[in-house]
C-alpha cells in the first residue's frame, strides 16, 4: 500500500461482502484499516475502502503486486555476482531461470539472509495465500482427498502479503537455512474443513 501510494497517490480498495464470506469474514475491513495504518509508517498514503465494484479497468492483486515488486526482483537479480554464470543443470520441469538465479545468488552471497514462510496448525487450505503471493512462491495442489501447500523457497521475497492476508493468521515468516533456498517445501497438508461442502 505504501509503495502504491507513493507512486499513484490515493489508494482506493474495493471489497465484497466480507461479513458473508466464508474465507474472509467480518473482520476483513478492520484488518484493512490496520494494514493502512501500518502502510502510513512508511508513506503518508491516503487509503479509502469502498464496498462494491470500482469503476475502470480491473487489475488483479497478483498483477498489481508484480508491478510493484518489479524493483524487488531487479534487486534480487543484482545479487547475482559476476558473469558468465556457471553452467546450470537443465532438467525437465526444473526451476524457471529467475528462480535458479535467485538460488545461485543466495549460495554465492552467504551474508544474504533468505526468508521463508511456515504454516502452523489451523490452516483451512483456502486459496488466499496462493492468490496474494506476488511471485507465485506458494502453490496449492489437490492430492486425492487432501490439499497440499508447497513453497518454492527461492521465489519467496518475504513480502509478508500472505502473512497479512491469511484469514486464520497461521503463517509466520522466518529465515530459511541456506540448504532450503533451492528447494520446494511442503508447508501444510490435510483435508480441508470445506471439503464436503
Ligand atoms: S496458510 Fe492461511 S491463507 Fe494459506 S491456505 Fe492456509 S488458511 Fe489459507
Ligand atoms: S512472504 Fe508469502 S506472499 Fe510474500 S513472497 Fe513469500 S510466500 Fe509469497
Amino acid at each position: 500500500m505504501a509503495e502504491a501510494g507513493s507512486r499513484f497517490g490515493k489508494v482506493v480498495l474495493a471489497r465484497g461482502d466480507c461479513a458473508g464470506c466464508r474465507i474472509g469474514g467480518p473482520e476483513v475491513p478492520e484488518h484493512l484499516g490496520r494494514m493502512a495504518e501500518e502502510a502510513r509508517r512508511y508513506f503518508p498514503v491516503e487509503v479509502e475502502v469502498v464496498a462494491g465494484e470500482l469503476p475502470g479497468e480491473r487489475v488483479g492483486r497478483r498483477e498489481l503486486f508484480q508491478a510493484l515488486l518489479g524493483s524487488a526482483k531487479r534487486t534480487a537479480a543484482d545479487l547475482v555476482p559476476e558473469l558468465p554464470l556457471p553452467a546450470l543443470e537443465e532438467k525437465e520441469g526444473g526451476l524457471p531461470a529467475e528462480l535458479r538465479l535467485r538460488g545461485l545468488a543466495a549460495g554465492r552471497a552467504p551474508e544474504v539472509r533468505w526468508p521463508r514462510i511456515r504454516v502452523e496448525e489451523g490452516c483451512t487450505l483456502c486459496p488466499v495465500c496462493t492468490n496474494v503471493c506476488p511471485t507465485e512462491a506458494v502453490r496449492r495442489v489437490r492430492e486425492g482427498e487432501e490439499y497440499v501447500l508447497y513453497l518454492q523457497v527461492a521465489a519467496c521475497t518475504g513480502c509478508g502479503a500472505c502473512v497479512e492476508s491469511c484469514p486464520p493468521q497461521v503463517i509466520r515468516l522466518e529465515e530459511a537455512p541456506k540448504e532450503e533456498v533451492g528447494k520446494e517445501l511442503e508447508l501444510f497438508r490435510g483435508r480441508p474443513p470445506w471439503y464436503d461442502l
